[in-house]
């Protein structure tokens, strides 16, 4: 699938626009448009209505069914400072980052990539920012240029070994950086922490300084006692958050997939820490499933568990959810959602300070006066199980999404160029739960009352679905302009509808048309949501 023809998609018929466009866009930000924000809207409401409001599943432990609860929150977005001391977002939630002396340019370390290339006796790193096959023609263009040769002299060039990460070098003075025309103009890597810092009140000093939060899971750590306080939810149960992130990423890119502003969609998911593989195991397979289930094809999606050395230090266990995203490499997945068992880790490290690991233990992390380096709340958090008398600190099991890179998932999934009658039908194959429009209705012609019968339809259906009435155009042309956004079902009434109320039904898959009485829509539309 061609990214560009998505994109252009995407703006034309108004998923999704450059924040701020009329002033030239803001890097790293966007705006979902009127198509775009039903379709986002729509993912979040089918993972609320699965996860939390609709869910009823039971985990089969030790041959028995065990039960629980979901309950949702909505948390500020700023919060007190110390909470991402204590989270550890304030000493290492960074990226390495190179600057350019040359061309200005900074990029995330880990996101170039080059091959060393030999020529005229000289043993150059040619950097680029792109992977695959593009990046092996980029930097051969680049090559080409830096030893002065010819396309035709190609040959002369010898390549040392495959593309990879910038990370693998040493020798920055042999990198010739993804911009630069010289070699050696790239700094070594430096930190750059990714939260986004403001001032709260009008006093305005170093000591009034907040952060936007990195992530939505932090409001439901310092919320446990909360709610365990103030509902009647008992271990095992989760804590469900949908709301916006933000990380001053250092290169934004592939659409929204990087973007600085996004939405998660977290659960905190609290159990016995004797219990908590077997949950992390059962919310790892029920998140990939929901992908499936939505109409994200298997061999595109992959689930993808962490080596041991990638996982943070306090996790037994971590997956990812990827998807081959059509402007990756051939061959490369991008993260949608992962699945962390995180053990105690944040709810001890709210309680007693940032914690660090010493030998096969978490302790309070000291400064170098002896004292806790980030002190905790002091409070209790621990969770007293009043039939067993047992008190103890749950372990947790987080799926943390992204709704923007799941909603960019499914519209790269749902495109589809196809040709019909030597046309070019361009369709969106949007799950009829996640498509922004549910039915279109219109009259076959504009005359014999078929207008008046077909506004009547649409005013009545609209009370339960989300329709659209379109009188413009020739018939076929309204058909593809539905079939473009996703739409499953256009209703047309015809001449036949006055003799007997019926209408035709066209099916946006198979364009099969049937006829159906206006009365049965409601109940059809249902049956199709519920697919
Ligand atoms: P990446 O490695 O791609 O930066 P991450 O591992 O830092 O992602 P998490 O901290 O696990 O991401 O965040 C959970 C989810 O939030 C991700 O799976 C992704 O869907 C979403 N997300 C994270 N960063 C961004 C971003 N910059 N733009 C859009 N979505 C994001």
């Amino acid at each position: 699938m061609d990214m560009d023809k998505l994109v252009s998609l995407c703006k034309r018929r108004g998923f999704l626009f450059q924040s701020s466009e009329i002033y030239g866009g803001l890097n790293g930000f966007w705006d979902y448009g009127p198509l775009g924000v039903e379709l986002k809207r729509n993912i979040k409401e089918a993972w609320w209505q699965d996860m939390i409001s609709g869910h009823n599943e039971l985990l089969i432990s030790n041959g028995a069914p065990c039960e629980h609860q979901m309950v949702g929150i909505d948390c500020s977005i700023i919060m007190h400072p110390q909470v991402w001391k204590c989270s550890g977002h304030y000493d290492l939630f960074h990226d390495f980052m190179v600057d350019c002396k040359e061309s200005k340019k900074r990029y995330r370390h880990d996101q170039v990539r080059g091959r060393w290339a030999l020529a005229k006796e000289q043993r150059v790193f040619i950097a680029t920012q792109s992977g695959g096959d593009e990046g092996l023609q980029e930097t051969e263009q680049k090559a080409l240029k830096f030893f002065n040769l010819r396309a035709k002299s190609l040959e002369e060039i010898s390549w040392d070994g495959p593309l990879v990460s910038l990370i693998t070098i040493t020798d920055f003075d042999k990198v010739l950086g993804p911009d630069a025309k010289a070699i050696g103009t790239l700094t070594p890597p430096r930190e750059f922490n990714l939260m986004f810092k403001t001032i709260v009140g009008a006093m305005g000093g170093e000591e009034s300084s907040a952060f936007l939060r990195p992530e939505t899971a932090q409001g439901i750590f310092v919320n446990f006692k909360n709610v365990v306080d103030s509902t009647r939810v008992k271990i095992p149960f989760g804590i469900a958050q949908i709301g916006k992130s933000f990380r001053n990423e250092i290169t934004p890119r592939n659409f929204t997939f990087r973007s600085r502003e996004f939405e998660q969609m977290e659960i905190e998911f609290f159990c016995h820490p004797s219990q908590s593989p077997e949950w992390y195991k059962y919310w790892r397979d029920r998140r990939y499933k929901w992908y499936t289930d939505l109409g994200l094809s298997s061999s595109r999606l992959q689930l993808r568990d962490h080596d041991k050395d990638e996982l943070s230090h306090y996790s037994c266990g971590t997956a990812d959810i990827e998807y081959a995203f059509p402007f990756l490499p051939p061959g490369e997945f991008g993260e949608l959602e992962g699945i962390a068992h995180r053990g105690d880790f944040d709810l001890k490290s709210h309680m007693e300070g940032k914690l660090v690991r010493s030998g096969d233990e978490l302790v309070v992390e000291l400064g170098e006066d002896g004292k806790p380096k980030h002190r905790g709340s002091g409070k209790d958090l621990r969770y007293f199980n009043d039939q067993t008398r047992e008190r103890f600190i749950p372990h947790v099991i987080e799926p943390s999404a992204g709704a923007d890179r799941g909603t960019l998932a499914f519209l790269c999934e749902a495109y589809f160029e196809e040709e019909i009658e030597g046309e070019t039908r361009v369709v969106l194959r949007l799950n009829p739960r996640i498509a922004p429009v549910k039915a279109a209705i219109f009259p076959l012609v504009n005359k014999d009352g078929m207008p008046e019968k077909a506004k009547a339809i649409y005013g009545d259906l609209k009370k339960e679905f989300a329709v659209y009435f379109d009188d413009g155009g020739a018939i076929g042309r309204r058909y593809r302009r539905q079939d473009e956004i996703g739409t499953p079902i256009c209703i047309t009434v015809d001449g036949q509808t006055n003799q007997d109320d019926t209408v035709t039904w066209r099916d946006r898959d198979t364009l099969q048309q049937k006829r159906i009485p206006i009365q049965g829509l409601k109940e059809e539309l249902r049956n199709l949501l519920k697919s």
